[in-house]
């Protein structure tokens, strides 16, 4: 449940669920919570399970605390994949009775009090629900320092009031977008790369009127759509429906505020606190800018634009080219001459030799006069902006082609090892690996996220 199981490896046991699934869990990782079938009528399990609705919150429970809480996002009955997941039971019975969760965090509060504050009778099973109307009162009592919601000018007031990684990845993959001709309007993803380039730059992240039109708007006449209208008002106001975004300042206009009484108001607006604690961590922010790119994005000149938000390097797995680059990575310079990040020789040798010139993903040598010839591909690179460390885990041995088409982010490894081709996700290889090479799955995650596969 922790971890989450990726839905693209149970495709073949989804059935109808699939499309549901992936609806809620659009980064493709689902956390799923399965109960056994009941044995008797009427007993509490039946009841417990009769009694569960999208929204409420579950409580997990172990040695007299609450472990951990989520928020039910689907319901689903679905033996296969249950089988699939989890196996089955010494009765062959297996946890076909699934729940789709959200908001999973880990927390350690006495059970009792709770349940006492609650009105839920103990004793306790391993899951205990909290009705979806209970939900505010619950988050008090497990979590005082908890931001109230007062004030809050949220369009969506079902959800609760912290956001979290799960919720902002939903929300920037379910972004309502105005559609213009045939296309979806590239107004708000546009701003939400601004606005995560402001971050990255440890800027405020909240600006004025004037400063986000003057910013902002350059960004839609450049790389908007041809027939859309340059109108940063449209996603200063509207970007508040995705939950990331607050607007200070000026109350709700019976439409969408013209620019003049944005500036008669000095109204300000940026991403929300929630949001921007997520975003200014480096794994968060790569997979947000890849996913945006990826989603929203994929016919502009995304090297053009993320330069232009202070977000360049992000379109590759070794980061900004040399010649661009300015600085400050956590691998050493050589010198002051050289804006190449100091990269140990011996450990491009040692990997090279290790797997003598073979690629990883396709298994070829590339032949010279006298030996053979291999690239040494860093998998989060070691300069800005992705601070990766030069280590062999962190190091690929590539023939040219695939250096190329994994550094442009073309294709990426799965969690499995399997090599993918980011248009369409099909497998093309099964990575290579030495009994020696130790790979750390963390730094395929990162460049997974700048894939925008999550
Ligand atoms: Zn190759």
């Amino acid at each position: 449940m922790r971890e989450g199981i990726r839905l693209s490896d149970y495709e073949h046991v989804l059935g109808a669920d699939g499309e549901a699934l992936r609806e809620l869990f659009p980064a493709g990782v689902a956390r799923l919570w399965g109960s056994t079938p009941p044995v008797r009528e009427k007993s509490e399990k039946v009841t417990a399970l009769e009694e569960r609705r999208v929204g409420d919150e579950v409580l997990f429970y172990a040695g007299k605390k609450f472990v951990a809480k989520a928020r039910i996002l689907g319901l689903f009955r679905n033996r296969p994949l249950a089988k699939a997941v989890w196996g089955v039971d010494d009765d062959q019975k297996t946890w076909e009775h699934i729940m789709a969760l959200g908001d999973v965090a880990e927390i350690e509060v006495p059970a009792e009090p709770v349940l006492r504050g609650l009105r839920i009778p103990v004793p306790l099973r391993s899951l205990t629900l909290v009705p979806a109307e209970g939900r505010r009162s619950f988050l008090d009592m497990v979590d005082p320092s908890e931001p109230s919601q007062t004030g809050r000018n949220d369009s969506r007031p079902e959800r609760g009031p912290t956001l979290g990684r799960d919720d902002l990845f939903r929300s920037l993959s379910s972004l309502k977008t105005h559609i213009k001709g045939q296309r979806p309007s590239r107004h708000k993803p546009i701003t939400l790369l601004w606005a995560i380039g402001r971050l990255a730059a440890e800027q405020d992240r909240i600006v004025g009127w004037e400063t986000f039109r003057n910013e902002v708007g350059p960004l839609l006449k450049d790389f908007g759509l041809p027939e859309s209208r340059v109108t940063p008002e449209y996603p200063f106001w509207h970007l508040r429906s995705s939950g990331l975004w607050s607007v200070e300042g000026i109350e709700q206009p019976p439409s969408t505020p013209t620019p003049s009484q944005l500036t008669v108001a000095r109204a300000r607006a940026g991403l929300t606190k929630d949001a921007a604690k997520i975003l200014r961590r480096s794994l968060a922010r790569a997979e947000a800018v890849g996913l945006l790119c990826s989603k929203y994005l994929g016919d502009v000149d995304r090297d053009e634009l993320l330069e232009r938000v202070g977000l360049a390097g992000y379109t590759r797995a070794s980061g900004e080219l040399p010649d661009g680059g300015r600085g400050g990575g956590r691998v050493p310079r050589r010198s002051v001459t050289s804006s190449q990040p100091d990269r140990d020789p011996r450990l491009v040798e040692r990997i090279k030799v290790m797997y003598e010139h073979e690629c990883q993903v396709c298994g070829s040598r590339v032949e010279t006069r006298y030996s053979h010839y291999s690239e040494a591909a860093h998998i989060r690179g070691v300069g800005k902006p992705h601070h990766g460390p030069d280590e062999l885990s962190n190091l690929l041995c590539l023939c040219p082609n695939h250096h190329v088409e994994f550094d442009r982010l073309a294709i990426y490894i799965d969690e499995d090892w399997t090599v993918r081709r980011n248009s369409t996700g099909a497998v093309d290889y099964q990575l290579k690996r030495h009994v020696d090479h130790v790979i750390e799955q963390e730094h395929l995650r990162y460049h997974r996220g700048l894939c925008g596969r999550l």
